[in-house]
C-alpha cells in the first residue's frame, strides 16, 4: 500500500512515538485519524495541520467511547486504510517488593490498568476498525506498538503481558484474516529516545542501559517511522515482530 492518499487512523498520537508518526504519515500525504485521552494534544493536532490530521478526544480503554468515536469518525467519511494501535502506558513494578514495609505484592489496580490501557484496547479497536474494513473491501493494515518486554522482563509483569498479548493477537490476525487481504504487523522497540522513557530512567540508569545495546544508543523516532512504513508498503508483510531496538534483544 503506498502512503500517500493512505487513510491511517493512530491511536495515542498526542506525543512521543504517536505524535512523531502522525506528523510524519500526514507529510507524506496520508490522512490521519487520531483517537487521543489528552483533549489537549487533540486541540494542537487539530488547530496545526491544516485539515490532514483529524483528532478525536477518547479513551481507548472504554470500549463504548471507542465505539462512539469511530462512529463519529466513520460518519465523516474517514474509513482507514491503516490502523496504528500505539497507544499505552510504560509501567514497572516487581511481582513482590521485598523492601516494602507496606503491601507488598504488585498492585491489582496497576495490573488491570496496564492490561486495560496496553492490551484490551487493541482488541477494542482493531475489532471495529477490522470490521468496518471488511465493509468496505479494504486491503487493510493493522500495526500494532508492542515492546521488547514481550520476551520477558524482570520488573515489568503487567508490562510484558500485554504486549506479549499484543504479539499473540497480530499472529492471530494475520491467520485469521490473512484470506481477505488484512495484513497484521507488530513493530517492537527497544528503548526509543523519547520524553516517557527519559522520565522513567535516570540519567546514569540510561548510560548503564546503552552499554548493553549493541548499538550503544537508544533509538530515534525515525526508526519507528521507518518500520512502520516497511509495514504498511511492504504487501507481503504480515504476522510478524519487527524488533527495532539496535540488537538489545539478540
Ligand atoms: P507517550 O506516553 O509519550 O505517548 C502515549 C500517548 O498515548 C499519549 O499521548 C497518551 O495521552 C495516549 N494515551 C494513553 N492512554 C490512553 C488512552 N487510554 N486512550 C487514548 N490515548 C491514550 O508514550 P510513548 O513512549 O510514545 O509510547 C507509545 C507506545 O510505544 C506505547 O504503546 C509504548 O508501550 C510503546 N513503546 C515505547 C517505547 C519507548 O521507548 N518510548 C519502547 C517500547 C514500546
Amino acid at each position: 500500500m503506498k502512503i500517500a492518499g493512505a487513510r491511517v487512523l493512530v491511536t495515542g498520537g498526542g506525543s512521543g512515538i504517536g505524535r512523531f508518526l502522525v506528523e510524519r504519515l500526514a507529510a507524506e500525504s496520508a490522512e490521519v485519524g487520531v483517537l487521543e485521552l489528552n483533549e489537549e494534544r487533540c486541540a494542537e493536532l487539530n488547530e496545526a495541520s491544516g485539515g490532514r490530521i483529524r483528532a478525536w478526544s477518547c479513551d481507548v480503554t472504554d470500549a463504548a467511547a471507542v465505539d462512539a468515536a469511530l462512529e463519529s469518525l466513520f460518519a465523516t467519511g474517514f474509513e482507514p486504510d491503516v490502523l496504528i494501535n500505539n497507544a499505552g502506558i510504560i509501567h514497572s513494578e516487581p511481582l513482590v517488593n521485598m523492601l516494602s514495609r507496606g503491601e507488598r505484592v504488585h498492585s491489582r489496580e496497576s495490573w488491570r490498568r496496564v492490561i486495560s490501557t496496553d492490551l484490551d484496547s487493541v482488541f477494542f479497536v482493531t475489532s471495529r476498525v477490522v470490521d468496518r474494513m471488511l465493509a468496505k473491501r479494504k486491503k487493510g493494515v493493522v500495526i500494532s506498538i508492542s515492546s521488547i518486554s514481550a520476551n520477558g522482563n524482570p520488573g515489568q509483569s503487567a508490562y510484558a503481558a500485554a504486549k506479549a498479548g499484543v504479539n499473540a493477537l497480530t499472529c492471530t490476525w494475520a491467520k485469521e484474516l490473512g484470506g481477505m487481504g488484512l495484513r497484521f504487523v507488530a513493530i517492537a522497540p527497544g528503548f526509543i529516545d523519547t520524553p516517557s522513557t527519559r522520565e522513567a530512567l535516570s540519567e546514569a540508569a540510561l548510560a548503564r542501559l546503552q552499554q548493553h545495546i549493541p548499538l550503544r544508543r537508544l533509538g530515534d523516532l525515525e526508526s519507528i517511522y521507518l518500520a512502520a512504513r516497511h509495514a504498511i508498503e511492504n504487501d507481503y508483510l504480515t504476522g510478524t515482530v519487527l524488533e527495532v531496538d539496535g540488537g538489545l534483544v539478540i
